[in-house]
């Protein structure tokens, strides 16, 4: 199979050929089309099994197929366990989407949060961000969840073991009812499907 048969458009597929990508691997060519499609999502795969395409490519899609409502409101928010992985996550949105005008921004605690409030003034799509800085953002007003579209959970099992329930349960709290929401997961344990229930309803699940 190939990406342009995935119903990605040329700037995404040229942006993913030229990092070397030849092929979706196989929870690319399963999670691509259900999250195309609108749907939510619940799966479980590793780090290493292109996961972080499997959702970034289609989010792109789905954001350059239908524009804005109101210009610099985020529209993706991607919550990781960790300041590392929100840098990577991140970094692959920029790759994945260097041929689209769409803004994305890592947001993390540890460091000065004014140059992070000063990037959402200038307006940010896609929002990667740790639980803790981002719950402190949106109290200080700094953020607005008005014209959020996609919710995605990432490493959902590491944030649990972290002790960010609470967190993730606040956050999704001030989010619009209506939206898509991606759950993805090393392993889908009683705590995942806990977690998962209470932010997402009628789910795709995929395991690979
Ligand atoms: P991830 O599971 O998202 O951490 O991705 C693992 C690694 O696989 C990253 O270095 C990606 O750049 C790479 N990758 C993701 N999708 C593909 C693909 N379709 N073909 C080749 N490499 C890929």
């Amino acid at each position: 199979m190939l990406f342009s048969t995935l119903k990605l458009s040329d700037p995404i597929v040229k942006a993913v050929t030229e990092l070397g990508y030849q092929t979706p691997t196989p929870i690319q060519e399963q999670a691509i089309p259900v999250i195309l499609a609108g749907k939510n999502l619940i799966a479980a795969a590793q780090t290493g099994t292109g996961k972080t395409a499997s959702f970034v490519l289609p989010i792109l899609q789905n954001l350059i197929d239908a524009p804005a409502v109101r210009a610099k409101r985020i529209r993706v928010l991607i919550l990781t366990p960790t300041r590392e992985l929100a840098v990577q996550v991140e970094n692959n949105i920029a790759q994945y989407g260097k041929y689209l005008p769409l803004k994305s921004m890592a947001m993390y605690g540890g460091v000065d949060s004014e140059p992070q409030k000063q990037q959402l003034i200038e307006g940010v799509d896609i929002l990667v961000a740790t639980p803790g800085r981002l719950l402190d953002m949106y109290t200080r007003r700094a953020i607005h969840f008005d014209e959020l579209e996609v919710l995605v959970i990432d490493e959902a099992d590491r944030m649990l073991d972290m002790g960010f329930l609470p967190d993730i349960n606040k956050i999704v709290e001030r989010l619009p009812l209506q939206r898509q929401n991606l759950l993805f997961s090393a392993t889908l344990s009683d705590q995942v499907r806990f977690l998962a229930k209470t932010a997402i309803t009628d789910a795709v699940e995929i395991a690979i």
